[in-house]
């Protein structure tokens, strides 16, 4: 009896793992580049499929893998089209500097994917050394820079399309000295600099026209024209990002919504 029950459970356990990776295999074909929830979703999903197999029936395990990716789709769906509205921003006076009417995106997700986990590695470092940093802008609309670029010298030296920030490709960093702002503590800025220097990023603080130590910016090799000309990643960049290309585009619908939306509230300053 107990032999014929391990026969009928090994059978029923090959044939759910077969149909599973055959479904599976055909409902993701037409992305490989998932977000994390999908692949914690399969995850999940897998191991559901084994307990359901043995405990109830096929169709049972079936339906349920149907609903949970069903799930994880539209959770991408959704996220995919209207993440950028989850983006973090900081008003004005935030950090205890003037820094224009139009509030300043500070999520590190509005970044170019590899600048960000650089961004997130220097967090980190700083942290590990004691040093508290917290971001004040990452992504930079044209209507913000338009904006630094009519408050004078000291607040950029590029007009429209010509700041890194536009691209995802730089941000602007503070360190919090006991919940506050530091901005003139040069020793400290230095710590923070070096630090960034090591992880391959240029820092402001090397800069002598317009000192800028909270400043850090990374372009991988991408030319300020070909920048210009919309091109953000050089296909080397596939080998340790394999979904560069498609977290990209989604990235990219992500900052022309946040154009649209920061162009609309500046005319409604003017
Ligand atoms: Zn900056």
């Amino acid at each position: 009896m107990a032999v014929m029950r391990f026969f009928i459970g090994s059978v029923l356990f090959s044939l759910i793992t077969l149909t599973s990776l055959k479904a599976q295999s055909t409902l993701f074909e037409s992305y490989d580049c998932r977000p994390e929830v999908e692949i914690i979703k399969q995850i999940e999903t897998e191991k559901r499929m084994r307990e359901l197999a043995y405990r109830d029936s096929v169709r049972l395990a079936q339906e349920h893998l149907a609903k949970l990716k069903a799930e994880a789709y539209l959770l991408w769906l959704e996220d995919s089209v209207n993440g950028w509205k989850n983006w973090s921003v900081v008003e004005n006076f935030s950090f205890g500097r003037d820094r224009g009417n139009l509030p300043m995106i500070a999520d590190v997700h509005a970044l170019h994917p590899v600048f960000r986990d650089k961004v997130m590695q220097l967090i980190a470092l700083c942290r590990q050394k004691g040093i508290e940093l917290t971001v004040v802008e990452t992504y930079r609309t044209h209507s913000k820079q338009a904006e630094y670029k009519g408050m004078g010298k000291a607040y950029t030296r590029k007009g429209a399309g010509r700041s890194k920030h536009q691209y995802g490709l730089a941000v602007d960093v503070v360190p919090l000295v006991n919940g506050e702002p530091e901005w003139e503590n040069k020793a400290l800025w230095r710590k923070i600099g070096i630090i960034g220097e090591q992880l391959g990023m240029r820092w402001g603080g090397r800069w002598r026209y317009l000192y800028d130590p909270g400043h850090f910016e990374w372009t991988g090799g991408i030319r300020p024209t070909e920048l210009v000309q919309g091109k953000l990643h050089h296909p080397k960049l596939i080998e340790q990002y394999p979904c560069i290309e498609a977290d990209l585009r989604i990235l990219q619908r992500y900052w022309n919504n946040w154009e649209s939306e920061q162009s609309s509230w500046a005319k409604k300053e003017e």
